[in-house]
């Protein structure tokens, strides 16, 4: 079976993307429009609290919680809201806490916690998911960049949160969000895929083959290179599949398919085991626990599972909610 869906819709299906948002990017240095956008009834706060997004969890899932601008009023702010985009019903920004407005908002809502965004993902509406996601990546590159990396003076948030400028009017250095690429990558060969094993990871967990780009790489280079570094196996073919967002912490993913040349392969200094499975084998090891797959939000478990599908072994995300703990 051929999944018939272009790259774009095969990332919008990923966790984490928040395509749904107009970032209103002429609006980020217009300062009457957004003090106005700020106090309006539509304006909807997504508060961070040390990286954590504040979540309510229910009988229907996990739920981002958002907070009016009122709420913070007259309090002095770690720093002046960023703006992330309007969804034309409401304009969400983005707002970093103290340990004391903390407190405050969650006496006033019980059940609410600050929580880890990658954890609480998994029963999340996938659109809020993606708002909290592209509020936290810049969350960390503000409080990452908080000095000039050429003069050392402070640097000041300016465009709404989407720039930092060095305070020292002779430096005047402007920094701009940063995100790393990395690369993660389904290798098959005839019927079987590769997927091998960390021991930094939990006991079991196996996962597709990924790593960082370098200086001076394409992203197909970067694809070669870490198969071969990671586990001895030589590719051929190299397709692009779809990409996913990953603020933990600020990492692009940029996923693939290649065919390997060759079963040959062996064990590296990052993966203690390398492991090729057919279908069958798959599901046989995700039955008797054997294999425990990455979390189904992330890009690994996507490029496995529609794989999967495709060479006929169904729903891989069903067969893992039957047997294995969610995690
Ligand atoms: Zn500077």
């Amino acid at each position: 079976m051929r999944l018939n869906i272009d790259e774009l819709s095969r990332s919008n299906r990923n966790r984490f993307t928040s395509v749904r948002l107009d970032r209103l990017v002429e609006r980020r240095d217009d300062r009457p429009w957004l003090e106005q956008a700020l106090q309006a009834d539509d304006a909807h706060l997504v508060p961070l609290w040390r990286s954590r997004s504040l979540l309510s969890r229910g009988d229907d899932g996990t739920i981002a919680v958002y907070l009016h601008a009122n709420e913070l009023s007259g309090q002095e702010l770690i720093q002046p809201p960023t703006l992330l985009g309007t969804d034309y019903k409401r304009t969400y920004f983005a707002v970093s806490i103290t340990d004391r407005q903390r407190d405050a908002i969650l006496a006033d809502r019980p059940g609410a916690e600050f929580a880890d965004l990658r954890l609480a993902s998994i029963d999340m509406d996938a659109k809020h998911a993606g708002i909290l996601a592209y509020a936290k990546a810049l969350h960390y590159w503000q409080h990452r960049h908080q000095f000039c990396g050429v003069c050392g003076s402070a640097n000041l948030l300016q465009s709404a949160g989407h720039r930092l400028e060095c305070s020292n009017e002779e430096c005047a250095r402007a920094t701009f969000p940063r995100i790393d690429p990395a690369i993660i990558v389904l290798v098959t060969h005839q019927d079987s895929c590769l997927l091998g094993r960390n021991p930094r990871w939990p006991a079991k967990r196996f996962s597709t083959l990924a790593g960082f780009v370098e200086p001076g790489e394409s992203l197909e280079d970067a694809v070669v290179r870490e198969v071969f570094e990671e586990s001895g196996v030589q590719l051929g073919k190299i397709q692009y599949v779809s990409s996913q967002p990953w603020p933990f912490p600020a990492s692009s993913m940029c996923g693939f398919y290649a065919e390997a040349l060759s079963k040959e392969c062996g064990p590296s200094d990052e993966l203690e085991e390398v492991r090729w499975f057919t279908i069958s084998e798959l599901e046989s090891a995700v039955r008797k626990s054997e294999v425990l797959l990455s979390p189904p939000v992330s890009i690994a478990f996507q490029l496995l599972a529609d794989w999967y599908r495709k060479q006929g072994g169904g729903d891989l995300a069903a067969l893992c909610r039957q047997f294995q703990l969610r995690r």
